[in-house]
């Protein structure tokens, strides 16, 4: 069995580990968001495919969810020795290894989506894990508050501010002139199925299908997504913020229909917005628990996605 994901962070990662453990003679390949992607210390830091990475390779910070376990952090305290930020961004001694690779990759001429096979010759994350694009995209966000009106990078609304500005909107700056990464079209029209992990709506499965040709590509296949929303709110993180900066309400229908029948063909809600189930138009609902809170009942929801997948296919 062939299957895509697409994936952002933690969300993603942590449902694709799942997904190898109820279906590991599966061929997977994950497409990751690098809409998060950012410079910082002169480095390119890609958080959601590093922590697809870490996470599938067993070195994953786990309370957390990123960044590396066993980490130290002399780096950061040298760097704050001298002022020199941005403070609001943690990065480890172990992570900044990461960083310093990829950069050295990509500044001798290698695309990101060859840097990070390299990577995962390392962690062996047992995914085949493409970037979505090898060109520059970053999402930014326009906020207004006492500085005035303004777009910042999406970490920065993120993690400096906790999405706590609100957004006025959000836009995944470089997508349109953006080209999927070699291996992407490719791997989603040989696909038999592709899932939507449960990851944020807005700036990781949005950014993606912001690619031009990747949307086209996945709404012809059969395509079950995994609700990142649960009981009207998200499970952790702020994508409330994200959707309602895009218009779309904080629910796990609102979700699918925003995703659409012409992508979506099957949906996966958890017990706790069951009574609202039912099928949207074109869109087959099925409810049931969608807490990732150990192993097996991620792997169950995988399962589930992977069922609901094989009722629909043509
Ligand atoms: P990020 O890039 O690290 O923010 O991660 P993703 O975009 O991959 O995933 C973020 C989303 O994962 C959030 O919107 C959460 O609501 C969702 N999420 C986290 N844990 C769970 C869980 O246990 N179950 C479900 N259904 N969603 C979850
Ligand atoms: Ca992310």
């Amino acid at each position: 069995m062939r299957i895509v994901a697409l994936a952002g962070g933690i969300g993603g990662a942590r449902f694709l580990r799942g997904l190898l453990h109820t279906a590991p003679e599966a061929d997977i390949t994950v497409v990751g968001n690098t809409g998060d992607d950012i410079s910082l210390f002169g480095l390119r830091i890609c958080p959601d495919l590093d922590t697809v990475m870490y996470t599938l390779g067993g070195g994953i910070n786990e309370e957390q969810g990123w960044g590396r376990a066993d980490e130290t952090f002399t780096l950061r305290e040298e760097l704050a020795a001298y002022e020199v930020g941005p403070s609001w961004f943690t990065l480890g001694d172990r992570d900044f290894a990461t960083h310093i690779v990829r950069t050295q990759m990509l500044d001798a001429g290698y695309p990101l989506s060859a840097v990070t096979e390299a990577l995962c010759d390392r962690w062996r994350p047992g995914v085949r894990l493409l970037p979505m694009t090898d060109d520059r995209v970053e999402t930014h966000v326009v906020i207004e508050d006492d500085a005035g009106k303004r777009a910042v990078h999406f970490q920065e609304w993120w993690v400096r501010l906790h999405a706590g500005t609100p957004a006025q909107s959000i836009a995944a700056v470089g997508a349109e002139d953006a080209k999927p990464a070699p291996g992407v079209l490719e791997a989603i029209e040989a696909a038999d199925l592709v899932v939507l992990p449960p990851s944020n709506p807005v700036v990781s499965i949005g950014t993606i299908l912001a690619v031009p040709g990747i949307r086209a590509a996945v709404a012809a296949k059969t395509v079950v997504g995994v609700s990142p929303i649960i009981g009207g709110a998200p499970v952790r993180g702020m994508a409330d913020a994200c959707l309602t900066a895009i218009g779309v309400e904080t629910s796990a229908r609102a979700v699918a229909a925003h995703y659409g029948p012409d992508l979506l063909d099957g949906w996966l809600v958890d017990t706790a917005d069951g009574a609202t189930a039912g099928d949207l138009d074109g869109i087959a609902v099925r409810a049931r628990p969608l807490l990732m809170t150990d192993l097996e009942a991620t792997a169950d929801i995988a399962r589930a996605a992977l069922d609901l997948a094989g009722e629909l296919r043509p």
